[in-house]
């Protein structure tokens, strides 16, 4: 558990892009946050009810991209690789202006933002960061999904594996420490998707962004992206990558190990909910220990589509 104090940014920084569901162009700004704080998003196209908190209780929908949303409707979408990006540089407290509902998606990837971020100062708080370290297994299982987080000593470890019917994706497997391992491929690999189902995302309102830009188009055995694939496991190294955003929303950095079976933004958002759902654990992490025990769970089968 190195520099264990929280971070933010020292000065805004700016960037703009397109949302990769809506299409719309957006422009970001942010700034450095207060200690406690977390991450905030904050709709500047709205006068009132702006602020959304970026935390997994607020989850509204995880299908396609994690989207949050406020108790007054407000949302923001597309949030998952901006905050991988933070999760990697180590930022914890930061108010994200955003004057649109979606985050841009850029190149797919969270590279584009950690340039930024790396090209900006980072200031130490003066407070603890808040871990959560797993002294139990826990375990979520749905269907052939899995996600389980057992103990590890200091670091977070993410074992990925995906298993597509597609034979160029097919089985892909990765295990990642966030502490110990270079972060370049993960950090690098974007979000992809199969050919054949974009006719019907577009049906559905969505990927009105989406190009070959900023997503990964996989039509049989073939990658339509001009330079194919980033690194061999582009694919499960996004996936990593997701992970890593969506599991900042718990609101801690994570200490464990994590498996996880043909998972997503939804089955992660399930396990966090699942994982906090007493509040007597909640209080207790809050109350300084960092430590989360509970008996293994099965949950019942729950139907979904999913890719992200
Ligand atoms: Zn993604």
């Amino acid at each position: 558990m190195q520099n264990n104090f929280q971070k933010t940014i020292a000065k805004p920084v700016n960037f703009e892009g397109i949302g990769l569901h809506t299409g719309q162009q957006s422009k970001i700004c942010i700034y450095p946050g207060k200690v406690n704080e977390g991450i905030i998003f904050k709709r500047t196209d709205l006068k009132e009810n702006n602020l959304i908190k970026a935390n997994f209780q607020n989850v509204s929908s995880a299908k396609l991209c994690t989207t949050l949303e406020n108790k007054n409707g407000v949302k923001v979408s597309t949030v998952e690789h901006l905050l991988a990006a933070f999760y990697i540089c180590g930022i914890d407290n930061v108010l994200v202006e955003i004057n649109s509902e979606e985050v841009p998606i850029m190149d797919g990837s969270a590279k584009e933002f950690l340039k930024i971020l790396r090209n900006t100062e980072i200031t130490t708080l003066s407070e603890k960061r808040k871990y959560l370290k797993i002294s139990k297994k826990f375990e979520l299982v749905d269907g052939r999904r899995k996600i389980s987080i057992e103990p590890n000593n200091n670091s977070l470890e993410v074992d990925f594996q995906l298993d597509y019917e597609n034979k160029l994706i097919g089985k892909q497997k990765n295990v990642v420490d966030f502490q110990k391992d270079d972060l370049k491929d993960v950090s690098v690999s974007r979000t992809f998707c199969l050919f054949e189902d974009i006719e019907r995302i577009k049906k559905a309102g969505l990927a009105k962004g989406g190009s070959l830009d900023n997503a990964i188009v996989v039509k049989e055995n073939k990658i339509l992206n001009d330079g194919g694939l980033r690194n061999q496991k582009e694919f499960v190294n996004h996936k990593i990558l997701d992970l890593a955003g969506d599991f900042l929303l718990s609101g801690y950095r994570v200490i464990g190990r994590i498996k996880c079976v043909q998972g997503g933004h939804e089955l992660t958002n399930m396990f966090l909910r699942e994982l906090f759902k007493d509040n007597s654990i909640l209080s207790s992490i809050e109350n300084s220990s960092h430590i989360i025990s509970k008996k293994n769970a099965i949950k019942p089968s729950v139907k979904i589509a999913v890719n992200a």
